[in-house]
């Protein structure tokens, strides 16, 4: 892969860029593929590079019908943790944040990995106790968590109103370490560009628009660039999702809702980390461009409009503000959402389906951007073998039969 100099660099952007070379092809789709996948989000990336890369398989399409990064990848708040609750999500999880820790030089691409830690406020003794069972839980798993006195709250985040008088007193609360943020552009261009590098075709403005089955195996997709034969199709659409499986045939326990997030006026650097409270609702970092980056809860109805309403916006400031009482004169720049694939456990639906060849790598909900490492290998290792990776075993559709939920509502509320 080329690599360049900061010259090289300033010689392209005084030439107008006219001589950047591609980062990846924009090839036309051939005819027939061994796989293919729908949506060039982080996780159809992610997949189509672990196929190519652990596997070998490289005859592979992604197709979006957008832009890469346009869906959820380009819209989140950039959160990554591994503070779950249940041992099947912490080890999923946690595996994804591992492979973050590597994912620069595994990529060759700066993903921008800041592990400032995620720091969970209590705010009553019920809280406190409950963010010391959590923290007891992930120290069992061998998953870092510490709990903090509110005296070393105030003096980590000292933005923070730590003030017996504050409107939600902070008790205490606990911390990931190892929690933070990354680049989300970053992670899908990295991904898009190593597997372009291994052969993969990934093909833009290209919509998948129908799903052939015949006997209960997959045979291909119907595109708007023409039918694409493949004998394994992968669906990675987030809010999409039922509106793919249903191209299929299958009906599934998902629904979309939007999800927002905003940003203020950048400001000098005065908040580390990522801090977020579940009682007073909402979860605030910020930037390496200055800005403080705030997210909510998901709206409250389902729905494909990717704007958002004014209710959540005005609830999460509000919200910010009790806790951050100092962000007060700031001025809000911008607001979006984006359209989220939410499972009645709130844990995500990945695997084989009912239908021979199909896959799928959905449920991501409000908090899919932490899994897509772990999301994007598991999902290749399922399809490589036809046989669930050990790690996503217990995610799969037949946990909406057996009953054995995995409820992780609780660690992923306030959507992060
Ligand atoms: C405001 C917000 C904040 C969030 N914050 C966090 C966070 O802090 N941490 C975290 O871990 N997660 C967060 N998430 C969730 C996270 O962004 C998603 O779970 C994750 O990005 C899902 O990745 P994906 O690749 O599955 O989906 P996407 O990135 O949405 O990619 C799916 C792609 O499929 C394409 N597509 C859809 N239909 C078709 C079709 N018919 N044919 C072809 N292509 C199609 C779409 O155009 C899209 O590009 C947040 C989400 C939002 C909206």
């Amino acid at each position: 892969m080329e690599k360049y100099s900061l010259l090289q660099l300033a010689k392209h952007a005084l030439s107008g860029h006219r001589h950047w070379p591609q980062a990846w092809r924009s090839p036309a789709p051939k005819a027939s593929y061994d796989v293919v996948i729908i949506g060039g989000g982080g996780h159809g990336l992610a997949t189509a590079y672990y196929l190519a890369n652990q596997h070998g398989i490289t005859n592979v399409a992604v197709l979006e019908k957008g832009w890469l990064g346009g869906g959820n990848t380009g819209r989140n708040t950039t959160v990554v943790r591994s503070n779950y609750f249940y041992p099947q999500s912490t080890l999923f999880f946690d595996h994804s944040l591992k492979l973050y820790e590597k994912l620069a030089l595994e990529l060759n691409y700066n993903v921008m990995l800041s592990q400032g830690g995620i720091l969970t406020l209590g705010h009553s003794r019920h809280d406190m106790e409950m963010l010391e069972r959590w923290s007891n839980s992930l120290q069992l798993q061998g998953v870092d968590a510490q709990m903090l006195t509110t005296e070393q709250i105030g003096a980590r985040t000292p933005l923070l109103d730590t003030s017996p008088a504050a409107r939600y007193p902070i008790w205490g609360g606990f911390i990931q370490h190892r929690g933070g943020v990354a680049r989300h552009d970053a992670v899908a261009w990295g991904y898009a560009r190593a597997a372009d590098a291994k052969g993969v075709d990934i093909i833009q403005n290209c919509e998948v628009k129908g799903i052939r089955t015949s006997a209960k195996q997959v045979q291909g997709v119907e595109t708007n660039c023409g039918y694409i034969r493949a004998d394994k199709v992968a669906i990675a659409v987030a809010g999409h999702t039922s509106v793919l499986g249903a191209m299929a045939g299958l009906k599934l326990p998902i629904v979309s809702q939007p999800l927002q997030a905003m940003v203020s006026e950048p400001v000098k650097p005065c908040l580390d980390g990522v801090v977020l409270s579940g009682a007073v609702h909402t979860y605030v970092s910020q930037s390496d461009r200055g800005e403080i980056l705030i997210g909510g809860g998901a709206d409250r109805y389902m729905s494909y409009g990717q704007r958002g309403n004014l209710p959540i916006v005005e609830e999460t400031l509000a919200a910010t503000l009790h806790l951050f009482p100092h962000l007060s004169r700031l001025k809000l720049m911008r607001q979006w959402a984006g359209i989220v694939d939410i499972s009645p456990d709130r844990s995500p639906v990945i695997g084989k389906t009912p239908i021979a060849g199909l896959y799928l790598s959905s449920g991501w909900g409000t908090g899919g951007f932490k899994a897509i490492p772990a999301g994007g290998e598991t999902l290749a290792y399922t399809i490589a073998h036809d046989r669930c990776h050990e790690l996503i075993e217990p995610f799969g559709l037949h946990r909406f039969v057996t009953g054995a939920l995995i409820d992780e509502g609780a660690a992923a509320g306030v959507a992060h």
